[in-house]
């Protein structure tokens, strides 16, 4: 049984402690820390774990083997560093730092260390609609990509939602998506500014983002984050023989009245839960036993960082913005990670 501490008991961290200790195997939480100490006393004695005063303390707890930062982001690198002094892997949701200097930090920590430790939550590559996808795309059977459409819309946002985040919060998920997809790098990201919808009020939406990757396959990403009709996720890999899509929204259709009915998920909850499940199912079996994780490392984070700083400065200007990524560390060599 992996012992894991869970630092932040918040909405997510709740989530994760639950499959946690209800659906995954080979796995207890052993320890939870949040700055409302209430919650977390409420959440730890719930489940019998010790409760710590600090992040930190539940780092140096020897009843924990591994970490999972789901605490607020600008306190995931300090969490984070932590768990590398202490030799200890860490699963931290994204994103991994809130900004690049942050990110850097915890890739040269990591290095320093050297092997690795970290893995951050970008859960789509675990989703079996997308690894589908990847698998038709590296089967060869759609011929080399040219072209990936894209969609991330959300029913509504919350009042404190601003126009960046449709980059930072929203597209960030495509960006790490396309960076596993193509196997390589975004070069330059535009971003284009559509008739503004009438139903996010003052807020710029939708955005329409243009993604030069490194091997010369162009992405565009619409996001509408006040879409209405649910939460919707498409995305199509045009190949020189062939294309691959992701499939319908729900595996039911209900066919009445001369209408064909495909139920439209609320929210990303719903649609990501399965995929939730075997990202951390996948780390818990990959680092039991002193093995490291295979999932986005530290680099992954690092890039999903600077290129989505590219784009909110393509936003800002108007601008093509170039990509400036440090040299990848060889530690990263190795892997394509999960
Ligand atoms: P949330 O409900 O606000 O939870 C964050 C929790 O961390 C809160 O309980 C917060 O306490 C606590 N916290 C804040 N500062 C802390 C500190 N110094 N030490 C320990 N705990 C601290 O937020 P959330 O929606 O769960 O999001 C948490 C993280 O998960 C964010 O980075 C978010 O981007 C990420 N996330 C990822 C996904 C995904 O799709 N992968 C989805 C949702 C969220 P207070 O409430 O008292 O501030």
């Amino acid at each position: 049984m992996l012992k894991v501490g869970v630092i932040g008991t918040g909405m997510i961290g709740q989530d994760h402690i639950r499959r946690l200790t209800t659906v995954l195997n080979g796995v207890t939480v052993t320890a939870v820390a949040d700055v409302d100490a209430a919650v977390a006393a409420e959440v730890g004695g719930r489940i019998g774990a010790t409760v710590h005063a600090t992040g930190e303390e539940l780092v140096a707890d020897p009843g924990v083997e591994a970490v999972l930062v789901c605490s607020w982001g600008p306190t995931h690198e300090q969490y984070v560093l932590a768990a590398i002094a202490a030799g200890k892997p860490v699963f931290c949701e994204k994103p991994l730092a809130t900004t690049q200097g942050a990110c850097l930090r915890i890739v040269e920590a990591e290095v320093a260390h050297g092997s690795r430790l970290v893995q951050v939550g970008y859960m789509r590559r675990f989703d079996f609609a997308y690894r589908q996808l990847k698998h038709a795309l590296d089967s060869g059977e759609i011929g080399t990509p040219l072209m990936m459409h894209c969609a991330h819309r959300n029913a509504s946002v919350p009042a404190f939602y601003q126009k960046e985040m449709a980059i930072t919060d929203t597209a960030v998920h495509e960006i790490d998506m396309v960076r596993w997809m193509f196997g390589a790098e975004i070069a330059a990201v535009r971003v284009l500014v559509p008739r503004r919808s009438s139903h996010g009020g003052d807020l710029q939406d939708p955005l329409f983002l243009i993604f030069e990757m490194g091997n010369g396959v162009l992405v565009d990403v619409e996001t509408s984050v006040n879409i209405r009709y649910g939460y919707d996720i498409r995305g199509e890999i045009v190949g020189e023989s062939g294309t691959a899509s992701l499939g319908s929204l729900s595996p039911v259709a209900v066919r009445r009245d001369g209408r064909v009915a495909n139920p439209v998920p609320a929210d990303w909850r719903e649609r990501f839960l399965a995929a939730y499940d075997v990202e951390l199912q996948e780390w818990v079996l990959a680092i039991s036993g002193g093995g490291q994780p295979l999932g986005p490392s530290a680099w992954d984070g690092y890039a999903a960082a600077v290129v989505s700083d590219a784009g909110v400065s393509a936003l800002r200007t108007g601008e093509r913005v170039l990509v400036s990524l440090a040299d990848q560390p060889k530690l990263y060599d190795s892997g394509v990670t999960v």
